[in-house]
């Protein structure tokens, strides 16, 4: 009787949706052409090969595009100066081609539909890089709380989030505070955010990285100090291992 009821509320639910597309078909979040068949309902074919390319060919440790085929092990020379807290990076695609516009539209709280969009790209595209890492739990960059109530969302918790369904895998928003009010990295030289993002952050619950491997999730990935910076005290706190998700990677100079 229960499973009868169960399938029947199911039929209903896809019916509704079903309904729903036929009569309000959904439109590509990025361009606006009608949706009529697409992975996640929310970007164009067209669209997502744009901004997520199919292979990311960049450096293993911290993301950054490389030309031709990368070695396993491949350090970039950028990596090679900075010495980086974090084991790995896995960017879903290139800043400057077509994300910035996206990723300041996921900055308004009304715009979260564009923040599970990409997310749901970043699961589909890098699925198996993703999976390399084995997380036992993802952990979101926080925003200082006062910015945070200012702003009304934080974006990575909202990756986060999707990541962690999509993956299985815990997502945790708690576990990870920023402690101190800091600069917005993009108004600063490159050579000042290291500087900046210096013991920003505080583990909370030390008890829940102990000995575990950490995703953690960014919108975007510039010179890597503030991913770093988490990565440092994840690290002191516990962490076996701690890569980086994020949607966009800016090329190193
Ligand atoms: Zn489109
Ligand atoms: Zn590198």
């Amino acid at each position: 009787m229960f499973s009868w009821a169960n399938r029947l509320r199911q039929h209903t639910a896809r019916l509704v949706v079903h309904t729903g597309d036929l009569l309000f078909p959904p439109h590509c979040l990025c361009c606006d052409t009608e949706l009529h068949d697409t992975l996640n309902r929310r970007l164009c074919g067209f669209c997502s090969e744009r901004v997520a390319p199919i292979v990311w060919n960049g450096c293993r440790r911290c993301g950054t595009r490389m030309p031709g085929l990368v070695a396993p092990t491949c350090r970039c020379l950028a990596c090679r100066r900075l010495s980086l807290h974090f084991d790995a990076a896995v960017p879903l695609g290139a800043y400057h081609e077509g994300l910035d516009e996206l990723i300041l539209r996921m900055k308004k709280p009304s715009q979260q539909a564009v923040s599970i969009a990409l997310a749901q790209l970043l699961a589909q595209r890098r699925h198996d890089r993703l999976r390399e890492c084995r997380a036992d739990l993802i952990v979101p960059i926080p925003m200082f709380w006062i910015r945070r109530l200012r702003r009304g969302v934080n974006n990575p918790d909202v990756l986060a989030d999707v990541l962690g369904r999509s993956l299985k895998v815990p997502s945790q928003t708690n576990v990870l505070v920023q402690r101190r009010r800091t600069r917005p990295q993009h108004h600063l030289p490159r050579s000042y955010r290291f500087e900046n993002m210096r013991d920003a952050f505080k583990v909370q619950r030390p008890e829940a990285v102990r000995n575990h491997r950490v995703l953690l999730v960014d919108d975007v990935l510039t010179t890597g100090a503030t991913c770093s910076e988490a990565a440092k005290v994840l690290k002191r706190a516990g962490a076996t291992a701690v890569w980086v998700a994020v949607i966009a990677r800016t090329q190193n100079d």
